[in-house]
């Protein structure tokens, strides 16, 4: 466990009912930067009676001030939240750059793009509409009513905090529900500070509580707690099932968004620049810490030297640095457990015999967590760098020889989150899009997300979709009522 190393660091509360407050136990423990690898800051090591009182909070602010708004009303804090954020966009952008290493170029766009998500949402919110229901039975009027889930527990990775919360957070707001978060212990911050501006928007306290802990313990306790009604996570798979397993317990709803093993599928009729740099993009950008990393590369054998000579060239040209500089391309491994697992994929993959085309090491000069942008050639399906999610910036690519060879490969994975596609032909770009197992395939181009577009997984990536309209009904249950019209008596022993 990390613990307090010095006296003098910046401190921050749980968030319950809208009041700041210590873990009742008093327990404490440091945020580390993983760029100088050094605390930063003090969060509260919160435990399950932490959790009992967010619960109790949020099932409060429910029943009362918050389940009591016209939905107009909800969608206008949504709004109204949309702009407290924009306002604060470059200090939560700090903030994730220091508690998760990742680049302040990218993090500042992200926290720039979380209003996007709750002005999509907050215009749902009174659109959440039921349906009426022509039956067979002409003397019944039936319709259908779509209700808040009701205590949604969110549960969410170190990656990128705020936006994959945002994820689960501006739906299930939109749809009446109200949260208790519990963040990664690696990148705690953020959350904490930005569930402060809720109050700042106008909403009733306890609609969004903060429960921060170091270890399991504390999300296991959410996910198993009796009174939260739905498990919203993000996380590896191994996590996602012990959190299905808490919510099915105890009969909760659950999505969950898990990790990947994406694979980019180069023809040799693509814009063989643009599929470098989308390769690129989709396994270096945040050190590969993303979970829709296209970290397996597919390629026509005709353009496999060309397309890896450019690719190689490329990683090994990664300028890696502070991730607070603007020039920096690639930051740290978000921390140190993380940094441990890559450096171990690295000598998996060497005692397996693959070819490292570039990085497979740490880079010592920079004293945090950095390794260097890895490829590697000569790898089959066999190894643990093709079959596991690495989490790191690591690129294991193979060759094929067809379009169908291509497909069954990218498919031969139990994982479903992404995929991408590069071809000049349209006829091949629709069919092979249409015949991967992926939740998202980008074609000729890659890692790319918005409010209005469903996110998830197929397989072990997940179960549920984020964002889009639909993901409304992730946190909505649907009661149907049934209206008898005739005020006939029936037969007690026939049904209706
Ligand atoms: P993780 O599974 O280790 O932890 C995720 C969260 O679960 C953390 O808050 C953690 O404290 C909590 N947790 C740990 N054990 C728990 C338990 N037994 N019960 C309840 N909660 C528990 O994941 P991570 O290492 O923080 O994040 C990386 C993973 O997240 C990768 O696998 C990545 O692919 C995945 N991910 C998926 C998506 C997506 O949208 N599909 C997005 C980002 C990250």
């Amino acid at each position: 466990m990390t613990r307090a190393l010095t006296d003098a660091l910046p401190e921050y509360q749980l968030l319950i009912n809208g009041q700041r407050v210590p873990a009742k136990s008093g327990a404490t423990f440091d945020s580390i930067d993983p760029y100088s690898g050094q605390p930063w800051v003090r969060i509260p090591d919160g435990g399950a009676s932490d959790v009992d009182a967010a619960v109790a909070a949020a099932r409060a602010a429910l029943r009362g001030p918050w389940g009591e708004l016209t939905p107009t009303a909800r969608g206008a804090l949504l709004l109204r939240l949309a702009d407290v954020i924009a306002a604060e966009a470059e200090t939560l952008a700090e903030l994730e750059v220091r508690d998760g290493g990742k680049l302040a170029r990218e993090m500042v766009g992200q926290m720039r793009s979380l209003p996007d998500y709750y002005r999509y949402f907050g215009g749902l919110a009174d659109k959440v509409h039921g349906q009426v229901i022509p039956t067979d039975k002409p003397n019944y009027l039936v319709y259908t009513r779509n209700e808040p889930v009701g205590v949604v527990g969110a549960i969410t990775p170190w990656n990128s905090p705020l936006l994959l919360l945002t994820w689960k957070l501006a739906a299930g707001l939109a749809a009446g529900c109200t949260f208790v978060i519990k963040p990664s212990e690696h990148t705690p911050t953020s959350t904490l500070a930005f569930a402060e501006l809720f109050a700042k928007a106008g909403f009733p306290p306890g609609v969004v509580n903060v429960v921060t802990s170091w270890g399991p313990a504390t999300g296991a306790a959410l996910a198993a707690h009796p009174d939260i009604d739905k498990i919203a996570f993000t996380g590896s798979t191994s996590t996602g099932i012990a959190v299905g397993r808490a919510a099915i317990e105890h009969m909760a709803r659950f999505t969950l968004e898990l990790g990947g093993k994406s694979a980019q599928v180069v023809f040799p009729d693509a814009d063989l620049d643009a599929a470098a740099n989308g390769i690129i993009a989709g396994v270096f950008a945040a050190t590969g810490q993303t979970c829709l990393a296209g970290s397996r590369l597919l390629v026509h054998r005709d353009v496999a030297d060309a397309l890896v000579d450019r690719v190689v060239a490329r990683a090994a040209s990664i300028r890696l640095g502070d991730p607070k500089a603007a020039t920096t391309e690639m930051g740290p491994v978000s921390n140190k457990v993380q940094y441990e697992k890559v450096l171990e994929h690295f000598a998996a993959a060497r005692a397996q015999g693959a070819t490292i085309a570039c990085g497979g090491e740490p880079a010592t000069e920079f004293g945090g967590f950095f390794v260097k942008p890895t490829v590697l050639t000569g790898v089959d399906p066999s190894m643990r760098a093709v079959a596991e999610e690495v989490f790191g910036p690591v690129l294991a690519v193979m060759t094929f020889t067809d379009e169908d060879e291509a497909v069954e490969m990218a498919n031969a994975t139990p994982f479903g989150l992404a995929s991408g596609v590069w071809t000049n032909d349209v006829h091949r770009a629709h069919r092979v899009a249409a015949g991967l197992r992926a939740g998202t395939v980008w074609v000729n181009c890659y890692r790319a997300v918005a409010p209005q577009v469903p996110f998830g997984g197929m397989g072990h990536s997940g179960i549920g979709r984020e964002n889009g309209a639909d993901a409304i009904h992730e946190f909505t249950e649907t009661k149907a009522i049934w209206v008898e019209l005739s005020g006939a008596t029936r037969d007690p022993f026939t049904l209706g």
